[in-house]
C-alpha cells in the first residue's frame, strides 16, 4: 500500500463531496490545475468560481480550462477570495485553497492570514452540510509560518457540532511540506444575532 501523498489527498477529499451539478470554488487559482480538476468534477450543470488576484494566475488559469474546453463551466475572477460572498450566492459543495506564492512567480505575493481566515468564514457560511473545504497548507517561505498558525489557531476553535476539522501531514518529512486542514460542515451554522 502507499499512503497518498498530500496533494493527491487533497483531490481525493474534493472527488468525495463534489458531485456533477455542483458549485464548487477555487480560492486560489494560481496555475490553474485544480480548476481543471474541479471544472471535470460539476459537469456541464455544475460551476467553478475560481478566485486570484494576479493576472499572470487568471491568464494561465483561463488557458489550462481553454485547452481543454471547459471554459463554460468555470469563471475566473481577478479579486480575492475574501471577496467570494460577492460572487457566489448559491450552497457551494467543496473549495480549495493552495496557499503560499505560486511557483515560478513573485515569491512576494502570498496569501495572508486574514484574507484567508475572512475567505473560510464565508465559505463555512456558502458550504452546504456535506461539503468541505480543503486547505493545503504551505509555511516554508517568509510569513507562512504565521499564516499556518493563525490559521490553526482558528480552525481549532470551530464548534464541532458544526464543522469536522482533520489535519493530514507526513510529520517527519524535512524541508517543510505542505499539509492539508479539510473542513467537513457537518450541520447549518445558526447565523449570529
Ligand atoms: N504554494 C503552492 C501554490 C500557491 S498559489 C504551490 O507551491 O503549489 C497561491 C495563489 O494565491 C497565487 O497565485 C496568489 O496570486 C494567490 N492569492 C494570493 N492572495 C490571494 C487572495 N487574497 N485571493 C485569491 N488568491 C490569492
Amino acid at each position: 500500500m502507499k499512503l497518498e501523498r498530500v496533494i493527491q489527498y487533497a483531490q481525493t477529499l474534493l472527488k468525495m463531496s463534489i458531485t456533477e451539478g455542483d458549485i464548487a470554488v477555487d480560492a486560489t487559482a494560481g496555475n490553474g490545475h485544480d480548476t481543471l480538476f474541479l471544472a471535470n468534477l460539476v459537469g456541464d450543470e455544475g460551476y467553478v468560481y475560481a478566485f486570484d488576484v494576479q493576472k499572470e494566475a487568471v491568464d494561465a488559469t483561463l488557458h489550462r480550462l481553454l485547452d481543454n474546453a471547459l471554459e463554460h463551466r468555470a469563471i475566473v475572477l481577478k479579486d480575492g477570495h475574501e471577496n467570494v460572498a460577492k460572487y457566489v450566492t448559491k450552497p457551494v459543495a467543496g473549495a480549495i485553497f493552495n496557499l503560499g506564492y505560486l511557483p515560478g512567480s513573485n515569491h512576494d505575493l502570498v496569501t495572508k492570514p486574514n484574507t484567508t481566515i475572512q475567505a473560510i468564514e464565508s465559505l463555512l457560511k456558502l458550504l452546504k452540510v456535506g461539503g468541505i473545504i480543503v486547505l493545503v497548507v504551505y509555511h516554508g517561505h517568509e510569513g507562512g509560518k504565521e499564516e499556518r498558525d493563525a490559521i490553526i489557531h482558528f480552525v481549532s476553535e470551530l464548534p464541532q457540532k458544526y464543522v469536522h476539522v482533520l489535519r493530514y501531514e507526513f510529520i517527519n518529512q524535512k524541508n517543510e511540506p505542505p499539509f492539508i486542514i479539510a473542513l467537513e460542515k457537518v450541520k447549518n451554522i445558526p447565523l449570529e444575532s
